[in-house]
Order: C-alpha cells, then structure tokens, then sequence
C-alpha cells in the first residue's frame, strides 16, 4: 500500500473537514510520540513553508530522514484507539474503500489493518525491507520458541521494561487485575546464535522494527545495553545470600521524616570522604556522598542509637552486615560507583523504600568506614 493511496482514503472518512496539512498532523500525532520539531523536514520553517512541505508528503510520501526520524518510536495502538473511536458506519465505510487492498477487511479490524499499513510504510520509507509471508510465518515460530524458552529470564533481566534506547515501555501490563504480556524476544546480533547473552526482550513495536534492521551500530548499543543489565543482574545474585536485618526498614522511614529544620543544625564536615573517594575519578558519587553525609550523619546517628537502645535494630549487626556486602562486591573486583549502586539496590529491595532514601543510609556507612576503605594507590 502507497502512502499517498492509504492517506487519501484516510482523510476523506477521518479528517473532519480538515485540510491536508491539518489531517497530516493529526495523523502523526496518532501514530509517533515524536514532535513535529523533531520530525518536519521542511526548510522553511515558516507555517506556509511547512504546510506545503506536508503537502508534498501526503502526494510523494514520506521522506526517509523522516521516516527514519519516527520509526523506532511508532505508536499504532492510538491509531487503533482513535479510528475504533468512530461510529461502527463511519469504520465500515472506511473499509469498503480498502477492500481492494485486503479483501478480509471489515468495520471491527479496519483500525487494526490501518496502524498495521502505517507502520509498514514507515518501516519502507526508512529504508527497512518487510519480510515476505513464508519469513514472517517462520520468525513468529522462532519468537514463540524464544519467548516460552527464555521469556521469563529476560523480563526479570529488564525488570519488565522494553530494553531498547529510548523506548522503556512496559512489558507486562495490568488492567482490572488481569496480567498481559506484551513483549517478544529479539535475537541481538541477528547472525549469532540464540543464547540469553545474545537476546533481549523488547515491546512488540521495537522488536518489529529491529528485526528489518541492520544498522550496525544499533547492534553495538544493544550489546552495550545488555552487558549493563546482565552485570546489574549478576550483582544482585552476588549479595543475595548476604543477610540484612529488616529493622532498615524503620531507619529509613525516620530518615525520610527528617525536615530541613531537623537537619539544619546538625550539619557535618565530612573531610575524611576524600580519603575513601577520590573527587577526580569518582565525581559523581564524591559529591553525592559528601552532601548526605553533610546534612544527615549526625542525625541518622541519633536515629541508629535510639533504635539500637529499644532493640528495634542491633547496630553492630548492621554494621557488619553493610561490611560484608561491600567486601563481596570489592572481592569481585568491582568499581566504587557499582559498589554503591548495588548496596543501595540490596537496601532498596530489602526495604522497598525510595531509593534516596536507600543512597542517603549508605552514605552513612562510607562515612562511618563499613563501605569503602581508604584509598591506597
Ligand atoms: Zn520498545
């Protein structure tokens, strides 16, 4: 199907009176989350520049640098929304002109149909070749193998979020207490074999795109995106034997309480920071960790002891506890900010509280020398 063909048809039941470069927009505000900023090609960036500039698309088509622009971030599900938003005639209507292209097409699947054309096109225009009928059919049996061998690996992996750049959305949906699943397993490096070090979960939407496309590059972020989750997830297994006592819980619910007041004339100088970071390799973390330590170590202190002394914690077990997971993650030869990511993580999930608050309890622990030793070298 032409872009120019399906547009026409799609004006003439959808556009409500409106003009070409109106119903352009309107369109492409259904089917990208992308701005027209980020998507109008025109050189004229005046309105009658760009207008005709729309006009021009809908005769010729899209262009590629447009359709490349928009093509890993389509959103066909609000065109379905949007066109089974019209009266049942309206959609039958709109089918009877498309029976020429799909002569299956009816009132209840023209949306579908529609968003399923669009995305074609743009997967053309981009410069992506469709794969045939006998293709399509194989690779739906390769991801259902893919999915019930390595689906549930792959969701805990990504935390249930589409891993591809700039996407994350997510993969396992809940409306009215029922559970969906709306995902597929990508091979990364297409000519590699299906291991999970080579496979990533992704929405149906990414996962359609990337399988027509060959853009090394792409390949390489991928690689780069899977490393960092498979590492993070190592990680976690590597602590989880590690015990850390629950009373956290209530040291972090009294830290989250503490007010600028409560805080304001408690205030640390927190030099001996630059003796276990180092400012000029680990920046980030340095400054975060001497800012909380700053403003909150006298107080978590005073938070500890008092907790201590009604037994609701025992704050030599902690202590040891918080020692034993960093001299796990040091052993394994990991670097400072991984180090504090991961303790902060095991707090987080022991706790399920904010993960500020999580940073801010670790913070605590570098400065009173159970995270972290001194620097050496
Ligand atoms: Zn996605």
């Amino acid at each position: 199907m032409e872009f120019k063909t399906l547009f026409q048809i799609l004006k003439k039941h959808l556009a409500d009176g409106y003009d070409v470069p109106h119903f352009f927009r309107d369109l492409m505000a259904m089917l990208t989350e992308v701005t027209e900023e980020e998507w109008g090609t025109s050189k004229d960036p005046s309105q009658a520049g760009r207008d005709k500039s729309l006009r021009s698309y809908a005769k010729r088509g899209l262009p590629k640098k447009l359709a490349q622009t928009i093509v890993y971030r389509l959103t066909p599900e609000n065109v379905v929304d949007s066109i089974n938003s019209h009266g049942e005639t309206q959609r039958r209507l709109l089918a009877e002109d498309l029976e020429g292209y799909d002569p299956d097409i009816n009132a209840d699947n023209v949306a579908e149909k529609v968003a399923a054309w669009l995305v074609e096109i743009v997967q053309v225009s981009a410069g992506l070749v469709p794969q045939d009928e006998l293709t399509k059919q194989k690779q739906q049996q390769l991801d259902a193998q893919l999915k019930s061998k390595y689906g549930d690996y792959l969701l805990a992996e990504e935390e249930n979020h589409c891993a591809f750049p700039g996407c994350g959305r997510e993969l396992v949906l809940t409306k009215d207490g029922r559970i969906s699943y709306a995902y597929e397993v990508s091979l990364i490096d297409k000519v590699a074999p299906a291991v999970p070090d080579n496979l990533l979960a992704m929405c149906p939407q990414c996962h359609a795109t990337y399988l027509l496309d060959s853009n090394k590059k792409l390949c390489k972020e991928l690689q780069e995106t899977k490393k960092v989750l498979a590492t993070h997830r190592q990680n976690v297994h590597m602590l989880d034997d590690l015990p850390l006592e629950k009373g956290i819980v209530s040291v972090i619910t009294r830290i989250a309480k503490l007010n600028e007041k409560d805080l304001a004339d408690a205030s640390l100088d927190p030099k001996e920071i630059k003796q276990k970071l180092d400012p000029t390799k680990d920046t980030a973390i340095y400054y975060a960790v001497n800012n909380y330590v700053g403003v909150y170590f006298v107080r978590i202190r005073e938070i500890m002891m008092n907790l201590d002394k009604r037994s609701v914690i025992d704050y030599e077990e902690i202590q040891d506890q918080m020692h034993a997971l960093y001299r796990r993650l040091k052993k394994a030869k990991k670097t400072r900010l991984e180090i504090f990511n991961e303790i902060t993580n095991k707090v987080h999930r022991v706790s399920l509280q904010d993960e500020i608050y999580c940073q801010i309890v670790v913070a605590y622990f570098v400065q009173s020398c159970e995270v972290f030793d001194a620097i050496t070298e």
